[in-house]
């Protein structure tokens, strides 16, 4: 498939302000030198740990947050790829409705005093799509696409449970019928039986509409069951991009192989050997110099502390941005 989203060397730097007179004090790389690539139809998978960059990421796609440098490119309807960091705000409202935002936590992403029809056609009438009875209309099949009951259209958030409320804010996010969708930590709020059901939820309507994920997640379960591909990144850098399976199987990065090795084994017989990191994770306003994961790395030699590791393909759809992932075999985790 065609690629739909195309980051490339996308950098988020936040200045940090300290001292008497607000001098500047450095930054925290939140986003460093970022590249990936999201295919029409496809679920790519981000992970890593909490504080990592992903949310700053997803945002600095959706260009919620400003990116501080780097491209955003992106597929419009015509087939063109354009830079959404480079678009005014009147061409960037019209690309607002291919990119919307399914949020971490439906207890507070929902205004409480608002109906559920109006939380659904709030982006329907703000892009001024549909109005009067054609609004209604649309809104009760955005409902009744997420599994709920056009019966629930005039309560409040409070008469919901959390996966309820999560469908509502499914349908919110397809009201302007987007092609591609961030969803962040979209599960992370709910009980693992309610996982499954948004989970399934959310691949039924990729079937159906096309759209392309981007899904972000701490969770490796999570990431393994739905993406078609998946990035991990650390203290703000991409560290390792590959196809699910690729990237479970045969890692090509330490930091890659260190987060499989403590993700729960499905069968107990087959042992996956656990490696525990020495250290803390990296300060991303005061990072290590050359490879972030060096002071932890088991493989580091005297290149990694000195040279940033080039992002560069060790295979079809396989980048890795280590100095020495072609000649480290590492180990995978058991597929569940
Ligand atoms: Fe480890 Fe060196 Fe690779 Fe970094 S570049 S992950 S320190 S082997």
């Amino acid at each position: 498939n065609d690629i739909i989203l195309n980051v490339q060397s996308l950098k988020k730097y936040f200045p940090i302000r300290k001292g008497f007179f607000q001098r500047m004090d450095g930054y925290v790389k939140a986003v460093d030198d970022v590249n990936f690539y999201i295919r029409e139809g496809e679920t790519f998978g981000l992970v890593g740990e909490s504080g990592c960059g992903k949310t700053t990421l997803g945002r600095c796609v959706l260009r919620a947050i400003e990116p501080s440098e780097g491209a955003t490119l992106f597929r419009d309807r015509e087939g063109q790829m354009r830079d959404l960091n480079k678009l005014d705000a009147k061409e960037l409202r019209k690309f607002r409705r291919d990119i919307q935002l399914i949020f971490q936590d439906p207890y507070s992403s929902l205004n409480p005093r608002m109906t559920v029809q109006n939380i659904v056609g709030e982006p329907l009438i703000c892009n001024k799509l549909a109005s009067g009875e054609e609004l209604r209309i649309r809104v009760r099949q955005l409902v009744e696409m997420v599994g709920l009951n056009s019966r629930h259209m005039d309560r409040y958030p409070h008469a919901f449970s959390g996966g309820q409320r999560q469908r509502i804010g499914i349908a919110r996010a397809l009201a302007t019928n987007p092609r591609f969708v961030v969803c962040d930590e979209a599960v992370s709020a709910l009980d693992v039986s309610v996982q499954a059901q948004i989970l399934n939820l959310l691949q039924d309507l990729q079937k159906q509409l096309g759209l392309s994920y981007l899904f972000i997640s701490h969770d490796l379960g999570v990431i393994q069951h739905i993406s078609d591909r998946v990035g991990v990144m650390y203290v703000g850098r991409m560290v390792e991009t590959a196809r699910t399976e690729d990237l479970f199987m045969r890692p090509r990065h330490p930091y890659t192989e260190a987060l499989l090795s403590a993700k729960p084994v499905p069968d107990p017989r087959k042992k996956v050997e656990r490696i525990v990191l020495a250290g803390e994770v990296a300060n991303p306003a005061n990072p290590p110099s050359g490879c972030y994961f060096h002071p932890r790395c088991p493989y580091a030699q005297e290149i990694c502390r000195s040279e940033k590791p080039v992002w560069r393909p060790v295979s079809e759809d396989h980048f890795v941005a280590c100095h020495r992932a072609e000649e480290l075999t590492l180990q995978g985790a058991q597929l569940s």
